[in-house]
């Protein structure tokens, strides 16, 4: 006989590894303790030499899909304390506040197989859960987490249930959310009047939605508005019905299979499409015709996270459309109340639950790059798992950017990102982040002592910051815009720096006051240089500039000494600028994918920010390898577009095709972000380079830049847990501060 001590590092609790770990032990018949520790788990078995090494090594091939195992350290030792039984102990940390929330699940295969079977009790039942799988941070008031403590404590458990959950060997042991028919909420369906229908909810919501009818349906984070999405006249009147003209909408497809039929599919796509965390996955269109969906080449689809959603697909209906249930540029409604009130005529029926949802949790976005998850909005299914930042002391808030807020808290190594939050210009979206950063402040026992936020002075977040900051005597750290993207990148990528950094984004406010946006810094966490950028575009007419592309076409075309003839309103943006009046310069790189693709042609308002680089994305041709000429000069190194611009109005010209213009203005960018690192490298001696920043969603150039960039014998990194674009700014703000604040 021997001891064996294992402390397993990483996210292992709140993950049902506990009785994982337990099923393991009885299986190998071993004895001794499994219990929580600060970072993670620790344990003691007693057994054959053997049998224990046989445990150690299975451990981790078997555990929960959720759970993420950092390191894992193992001893053998003679001495026995001589166990007679294995015991999970309740450790002294988890009755601290500090133990972890596990985000919300999908169903589970052993749930799934218990839903189709009609001799199951939970036959069909739509909140059928256990611990590997349900409800989680969406039902959460407070903690300790407990059913008490969650939308779960009006639904007592009967007999049935209670013994599940008190059964270490039961699969729902310690399953808070655990509930079946008799115990548990119940589904119905309410008409367009908020009548409620009778008869088979679930049904007669299925007729309804088959038949062409908006139901709106109750998920986790909140309420999506289903409909078929092979009916474009349909679809159009949603649209008019939410008010969101181009916006691509999202469809659930009832498996992967049925998703490839209509998009193609790599294999990790399909892992990450059929993860536990359910993103929405952006996915190539397979063929035209689904423009009615979405404007792009990409399509974003997800599969059923819920029992609710199963059901509702059953076995006939292929996919439908799930979009958030909300007006225009609203937050995602989450109350049935709500809801209600403020979809009449919009829904023609609502499918609801009484099991409330206690915070709001759009679904996550991503594309897959490299075998993994290239955010867009890291949300449900991932919130409120921590990042692990390596040396850092905790406290600290950092509040994020304005248009896609999100906020990042941090307690000990441990960094919080928040859920997609929304623009804050949004009244009800700024109270739903102030409600979110106390629920977070409260759940995890955080109470800063450092706000980070943005250099913007009308950034609604930054005014957040430097209010509390004041009334609260806390510590305030400002953080350049493209300086936090960077860090964001390196945190994501686990860097310490010094790295260069290619930043690009539609606009952010730069030290000296401009708007700042084609950047490539140079340095690490807690300082950088600008050693690289664009030549600035004057904007004429401020922000009106950055919904009517066709005045940065204008002023691209002036500076570059064209024709600008062809620009509707020629004369009246040439009398402001030389009027200087409301100009103001941008080193933006999504300012000038808008130009671009206004000179090319390709429609001139945009009804989204950043839609310039997805429609120049989307006409690309892919085999095209030819590139315009890069002009770099001066320090900072400055890309000057002008002789590009120049050779774009050539091809315009000579009848060059608009998607081979578009994809030699995008390979001319490559090569020029090849140039500028290669020379700053050399320079500076530093071989890592970071890519962040929204513009680093277009694909087009992410696929090709890091090669490029390897040929140079650079080493690349982009985002893989954190959004590029400005969702992902609070963790870089976070990791500043870490480095910047007062040492005590
Ligand atoms: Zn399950
Ligand atoms: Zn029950």
């Amino acid at each position: 006989m021997e001891k064996l001590h294992m402390e397993i590092q990483g996210i292992v609790q709140g993950v049902g590894f506990r009785p994982f770990v337990h099923r393991l032990v009885s299986e190998h018949r071993l004895n001794g303790y499994i219990q929580n520790t600060s970072s993670g788990v620790e344990l003691e078995l007693e057994g054959e030499r053997a049998e224990l090494e046989r445990f150690a090594a299975e451990l981790p091939l078997r555990a929960p899909k959720l759970a993420l195992i950092e390191q894992i350290r193992t001893r053998y030792a003679k001495e026995l304390m001589g166990y007679r039984e294995f015991t999970i102990r309740t450790s002294k940390t988890e009755l601290l506040r500090n133990t972890l929330i596990s985000p919300d699940i999908s169903i589970c295969d052993d749930c799934l197989r218990e839903l189709r079977d009609p001799a199951d009790r939970r036959y069909r039942y739509p909140f059928i859960n256990c611990t590997n799988c349900g409800p989680r941070f969406t039902i959460i008031k407070d903690i300790p987490y407990d059913r008490a403590r969650t939308s779960m404590a009006g639904f007592p458990m009967c007999d049935d249930c209670a013994r599940e959950y008190h059964d270490i060997s039961n699969r729902r042991y310690h399953a808070q959310p655990d509930c079946c028919p008799d115990c548990g909420p119940r589904l119905f369906l309410l008409d367009g009047t908020g009548r409620e229908v009778p008869g088979d909810a679930l049904e007669t919501a299925r007729s309804w939605l088959k038949a062409g009818r908006i139901v709106a349906v109750q998920g986790l984070g909140g309420i999506h508005l289903a409909c078929r999405c092979d009916d474009p006249a349909l679809v159009r009147e949603l649209r008019r019905r939410k008010q969101r003209d181009e916006k691509p909408f999202a469809i659930m497809c009832r498996d992967a299979d049925a998703a490839e039929r209509l998009c193609l599919m790599s294999p990790a796509e399909r892992r990450i499409l059929e993860s536990v965390h359910r993103p929405i996955v952006l996915l190539h269109k397979r063929q035209p015709g689904l423009e009615h969906l979405s404007e792009n080449r990409w399509l974003g689809v997800m599969l059923p996270y819920t029992p609710l959603h199963v059901l509702l697909l059953g076995e006939d209906l292929d996919a439908l459309v799930m979009t958030s249930a909300n007006l225009s540029d609203t937050p995602i409604l989450y109350r049935n109340g709500e809801a209600l009130e403020k979809l009449r005529g919009i829904a023609d029926g609502f499918l609801l639950h009484d099991r409330e949802i206690q915070t709001r949790c759009d679904d996550s976005l991503c594309w897959v790059v490299d075998g993994k998850e290239y955010p867009a909005r890291r949300s449900r299914g991932y919130v409120p798992f921590p990042i692990r930042a390596a040396g850092s002391r905790g406290g600290i808030l950092a509040c994020g950017a304005e248009q896609k807020a999100s906020f990042c808290l941090s307690r000990g190594e441990s960094v919080f990102p928040s859920q997609h939050i929304g623009d804050l210009k949004n009244l009800e979206t700024l109270e739903h982040y102030e409600r979110q950063i106390a629920h977070f402040q409260r759940l995890f026992d955080i109470r800063p002592e450092v706000l980070a936020c943005d250099l913007h002075p009308d950034y609604l977040s930054t005014r957040y910051a430097q209010e509390r900051a004041a009334r609260e005597g806390l510590e305030l750290i400002q953080v350049q815009h493209h300086h936090a993207h960077m860090a964001a990148c390196m945190a994501d990528n686990g860097l310490t720096g010094p790295c260069i950094g290619l930043i690009w984004d539609g606009t952010g406010y730069g030290t000296d006051g401009t708007a700042w946006g084609g950047e490539c810094l140079m340095g690490g966490y807690e300082r950088v240089e600008r050693r690289g950028t664009i030549r600035p575009i004057p904007l004429i007419g401020g922000d009106r500039a950055v919904e009517e592309r066709e005045r940065v076409a204008f002023a691209l075309l002036r500076d570059a000494g064209c024709d600008t003839g062809e620009i509707p309103k020629a004369a009246v943006y040439e009398a402001m600028f030389r009027a200087g009046l409301n100009c103001p310069l941008s080193s933006g790189m999504g300012r000038l994918f808008d130009g671009v693709a206004a000179i090319l042609g390709i429609k001139t308002r945009a009804s989204y920010e950043g839609q310039g680089a997805v429609l120049l994305e989307a006409v690309a041709d892919s085999g095209e390898e030819a590139a315009y000429s890069v002009a770099l000069s001066g320090e900072p190194l400055c890309f000057d577009w002008r002789p590009m611009i120049r050779e774009i109005v050539r091809d315009r010209r000579q009848g060059v095709a608009t998607g081979t213009a578009a994809a030699r203005f995008m390979n001319t960018l490559v090569d020029m972000a090849v140039e500028m690192a290669r020379r700053i490298a050399r320079e500076a001696g530093i071989r890592d380079v970071v890519l962040s920043g929204g513009s680093f969603q277009n694909m087009y150039i992410l696929h090709r830049l890091p090669g490029k960039l390897r040929e140079e014998g650079l080493r690349v990194y982009h985002h893989s847990r954190v959004s590029a674009n400005d969702e992902g700014l609070s963790l870089g703000q976070l990791m500043v501060a870490e480095h910047r604040r007062k040492k005590d």
